[in-house]
């Protein structure tokens, strides 16, 4: 069986457009509102002649208040079934208190974990990245999910990790 790579992170912050970005297709539902009920789903991707299986996971309809105990909830599913993981903040936001809970749950897995620091759409933001250090994470990757900026080097230390 293939390896499987998992992209978590919470809502909004980009993992769908990564998973179309990486699979070459539109077929994880991106959405401009966080929250939609949508299961995990699997895509059959590739990288460097490598074959791994994509997991992207999504949101779920939950209050404001119940939104840390979704999140982390379908984060800690994923995070199991996972050989690796790319854990997917905003770097325009930074990091918020959902961001560390599954800071903590990833720490706890002993799973290898790349940090993509999403929405680096130019320059200007680069610094905003950086700040993702702080999580003891390891390298942040400045990516554009959207624009596709540098999700070839983000997909190397992925494979490398895998
Ligand atoms: P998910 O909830 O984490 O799966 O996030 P989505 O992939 O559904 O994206 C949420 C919103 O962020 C959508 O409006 C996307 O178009 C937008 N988005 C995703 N990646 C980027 C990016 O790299 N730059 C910018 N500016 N917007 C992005
Ligand atoms: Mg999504």
């Amino acid at each position: 069986t293939l390896p499987v790579l998992a992209v978590v992170g919470r809502p909004n912050v980009g993992k769908s457009t990564l998973v179309n970005r990486i699979i070459g297709r539109r077929e994880a539902v991106v959405e401009d509102n966080p929250g939609v009920t949508r299961d995990r789903v699997s895509y059959p991707a590739e990288w460097s002649g490598r074959r791994f299986t994509l997991v992207d996971t999504g949101g779920w309809e939950v209050d404001v208040a119940g939104i840390h105990k979704a999140v982390a909830q379908q984060a800690e599913v994923a995070i199991e079934l996972a050989d690796a993981v790319l854990f997917v903040v905003d770097a325009t936001v930074g990091s918020t208190d959902t961001d560390e809970q599954v800071v903590r749950l990833l720490r706890r897995s002993g799973k290898p974990v790349v940090l993509v620091a999403n929405k680096v759409d130019g320059p200007a933001v680069e610094a905003d990245a950086a700040a993702l250090w702080s999580l003891g994470l390891g390298q942040p990757h400045p990516i554009s999910a959207l624009h596709g900026r540098g999700t070839g080097d983000l997909l190397d230390a992925a494979m490398a990790a895998l």
